[in-house]
Formats: structure tokens, C-alpha cells, sequence
């Protein structure tokens, strides 16, 4: 029974467009009614309802260790207190840019937003600003926040100029955003030898926001070279792998370097936070100390900084939690795996650290276009069911799952015997 959440949805879509702050959470992938939530505890989330979920969700992937962490939320708690916010520096921010930096040698500073949308979008800025160049690569299928440039997508051809994939964005701004295909190396030759205008390639190493669709070394290696040559900047939009793949994120597990790295959702573990991070000489470039400007009202604030702090500090004094999390990851991906396959359901899987991922198909999507091939039916029959039986999976097939520590094995295994029954209805 979801009557409340039907009511209190009908109620919101009044006053909020489409009832949601927040597009994907309208469940229009998947069909049926969002779950209105009341709170969480740990690994569970509980309906206006009353209803009990698994959260495979975790806000997005913020929540490493599920609801209401007990050192977080005291943290947050505790500098609350003292005030929300001040429009004036705190020792708090240099704190979690000092946990941030002291983990990559690629990065020496980094500067606070608000959103993983403010963080690229600042980032791109700072990349055109140094290199004085205007394009853009952007990969099909990557999602790097809602700004304007950013909201493209391929018209006729690959390797083409980007399109605005939305009404309001002027055609002049999305020109200078050059879209190429994921894990497409010719593609991003061609992309090269045809703009000598290129500031910056902007990727998700491992994508989060096609389903999970890992980037190939090469792939990754050919970017830097191009990058390297051709004297644009490399930017790793780590706001979903950053402290997710691993303790490091992507850059930690890969070979290849960015520039610049934007984080987001872990380092706020569930506060509004985003940043992004370079070499001392290319923040130098950056306002107050250079000319490219970047600002904002709430930025590093006090209360999303204690939160970041005590995640950040819990996840480094228990370093083990990675090989936890990825290795419960992976069980249960096995396990859907399995039990798909026994009930003569094609399923890929997938995982990255705490990412996982899972398609409805016959071989593994390497880039948008093979996602696009999966069953998406399918999927959303295979949502609504298992949120009945109280297991809450990403809205949409072209996202990614995560896991979080509070999750057990027995929380595992309930979701992998619930699948088995609702893959033999599918
Ligand atoms: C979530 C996400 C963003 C946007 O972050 P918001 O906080 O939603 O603005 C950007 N890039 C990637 C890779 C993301 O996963």
C-alpha cells in the first residue's frame, strides 16, 4: 500500500512542477507512483507509508554509509549549533580541502560549490579561461550537471557539434560543446584534427549516468595523449566516483591523470556539496588570485563541511570499508546475474568500488547508443516489482546503483530472492 505517497504526490505535483525538485524522481522511467520518504535508518528507507526499502540508492550515491550515520550526523548537529552560515571563511573548509588534496598528487587546491552542477560548470569556465580556448568535448551518455553548455546531444552524425538537448538553450551556447562517442577512440581523432579550438575534454571515467559503463584504458590513455598534444585540459567529473570506486575514485584505480578532478555527493555525504580541484599554477587562475571568476554565497558551508569532514575521516580510518563494499557489490550483481540467467533472462552486470550496475541485454554496452538497445520494459517491470517487495533500485536503466556499508549479506540475499521471484514473472 502506497496510499499516502499517491495522495501526497497528487498534492505536490500542485505546487511543484511535476510534484518533484528533481526530474528522475518522478518515476517516469519505470512508470508508478514515487515513494514519498519519511526517513532512513542505516541501509532502509521508510515510506510515508510505513513501508520498509533496502536503499540500493543512497541518495545518489552520497551516502557511503547509509542513513543517518551516527559521527555524521552528530558532526552536522554539533556545527549547527554554532550557526549555518557566515559568508566568511571557517577552518572548516581548509579541514576537507586538506582531506581532499592530501589524496591525489595530480591536485594541489580546491575550491567549494554548492552542486556537481556548479562544479563542472565552474571547472569548464576555469579550463577555458587558462588555455584562452572555447570548445568542449563532452562524451554521449556522460552527465555532468544541468548547465547550459552541458545540455546537449548528437545531432545527425557522431563528432558533430552538440545540439541543445533542452528548450532554453540557446543553439550559441551549445556549439562550442563538441560531442563524441564513449570509448570511441576514432571519434575522438577525428573530434581533434577538426577543432584546434579545444579547451578541455570533460569525462566521467567510469560512467554513472548510462547505467555503469567503465571507460577502457586505452581509451582513457588516448584522451591524455590527444590532450597532451594538443595543449586542452583533462577533467575527470569524478562527483560520482569520487570516494565511491575507491578511496581515490576513478583517478585512484586508473593509470590515466586529469587536470582537473570535480567532486560532488560523497564529499558532502549528503549535504549540498560540490568542488573541483587542480595544480596549484591552474587554480592560480582563479578569483580571487587570477582572473577567471567563480563565486557563491553559501559556498564551503559550515554545516556541509562537517559533514564532508566526518565522512571523508571515517572513510580514511577504515579503508578497508572499499574492499567491503565492492566485494558486496559484486555479490549481488552475481547474484541477480544468476538468478536472471536461470529464469532464461539475459542480464550484463557490472562494478566499480561501491558502483553497480545491471542492463537487460544480450553482450555489455560500451557507450549510449548500446544502452539504448536494452530492455527498457523489462527493467521497468523488474523496478515496480522489486519496490513492492521492498528492495528501491535507481528509478531508470540508465543509472547506476550503490552500495553502502550499512547493507548486510542477509539484506543481499532477501533482494537476490525477491529477484528470483520476479524474474520468473518478467
Ligand atoms: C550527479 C552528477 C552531477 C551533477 O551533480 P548535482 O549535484 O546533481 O548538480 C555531475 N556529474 C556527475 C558525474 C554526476 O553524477
Amino acid at each position: 500500500m502506497i496510499t499516502n505517497s499517491i495522495n501526497a504526490y497528487e498534492e505536490a505535483k500542485q505546487v511543484i512542477p511535476g510534484g518533484v525538485d528533481s526530474p528522475v524522481r518522478a518515476f517516469k522511467g519505470v512508470g508508478g507512483t514515487p515513494v514519498f520518504i519519511d526517513r532512513g535508518e542505516g541501509a532502509y528507507l521508510f515510506d510515508i507509508d510505513d513501508n520498509k526499502y533496502v536503499d540500493f540508492v543512497q541518495s545518489w550515491g552520497p551516502l557511503i554509509f547509509g542513513h543517518a550515520d551516527k559521527d555524521i550526523e552528530n558532526a552536522v548537529i554539533q556545527t549547527a549549533k554554532k550557526g549555518l552560515s557566515f559568508g566568511a571563511p571557517t577552518l572548516l573548509e581548509t579541514e576537507l580541502a586538506n582531506e581532499i588534496v592530501e589524496m591525489f598528487d595530480c591536485i594541489d587546491k580546491v575550491r567549494f560549490v554548492s552542486s556537481g552542477t556548479e562544479a563542472v560548470m565552474s571547472a569548464i569556465r576555469l579550463a577555458r579561461g587558462v588555455t584562452g580556448k572555447n570548445d568542449i568535448v563532452k562524451f554521449i551518455g556522460c552527465y555532468h550537471g544541468h548547465s547550459d553548455s552541458l545540455l546537449v546531444s548528437a545531432g545527425s552524425g557522431l563528432a558533430t557539434f552538440g545540439t541543445p538537448s533542452s528548450p532554453g538553450v540557446p543553439a550559441d551556447l551549445t556549439k562550442h560543446t563538441l560531442l563524441c562517442e564513449y570509448n570511441n577512440i576514432e571519434n575522438l581523432r577525428r573530434c581533434f584534427s577538426d577543432s584546434k579550438d579545444i579547451s578541455c575534454v570533460i569525462i566521467e571515467p567510469i560512467a554513472g549516468n548510462m547505467g555503469l559503463v567503465p571507460a577502457s584504458k586505452e581509451f582513457l590513455a588516448e584522451i591524455r595523449k590527444l590532450c597532451d598534444e594538443s595543449g586542452a585540459l583533462l577533467i575527470f567529473d569524478e562527483v560520482m566516483s569520487g570516494f565511491r570506486a575507491s578511496l581515490k575514485g576513478a583517478t585512484g584505480i586508473l593509470d590515466t591523470k586529469p587536470d582537473i578532478i570535480t567532486f560532488g555527493k560523497v564529499i558532502g555525504a549528503g549535504m549540498p556539496v560540490g568542488a573541483f580541484a587542480s595544480s596549484k599554477e591552474i587554480m592560480a587562475h582563479l578569483s580571487p588570485d587570477g582572473a577567471v571568476y567563480q563565486a557563491g554565497t553559501l559556498s564551503g558551508n559550515p554545516v556541509a563541511m562537517a559533514a564532508g569532514i566526518a565522512s571523508l575521516k571515517k572513510l580514511k580510518a577504515n579503508p578497508e570499508i572499499y574492499n567491503d563494499l565492492s566485494k558486496k557489490a559484486r555479490y549481488l550483481v552475481d547474484g541477480l546475474k544468476t538468478e536472471a540467467t536461470k529464469a532464461g533472462i539475459s542480464l550484463q552486470v557490472d562494478t566499480r568500488g561501491s558502483m553497480f550496475g545491471f542492463f537487460f541485454c544480450d553482450s555489455v554496452p560500451t557507450n549510449f547508443a548500446e544502452v539504448g538497445k536494452c530492455d527498457f520494459g523489462r527493467f521497468a517491470s523488474f523496478h515496480q516489482e522489486m519496490l513492492k517487495e521492498g528492495y528501491y533500485f535507481a528509478c531508470s536503466q540508465y543509472e547506476a546503483g550503490f552500495m553502502c556499508s550499512a547493507i548486510t549479506y542477509d539484506d543481499i540475499d532477501g533482494c537476490v530472492e525477491a529477484a528470483a521471484r520476479v524474474f520468473s514473472k518478467l
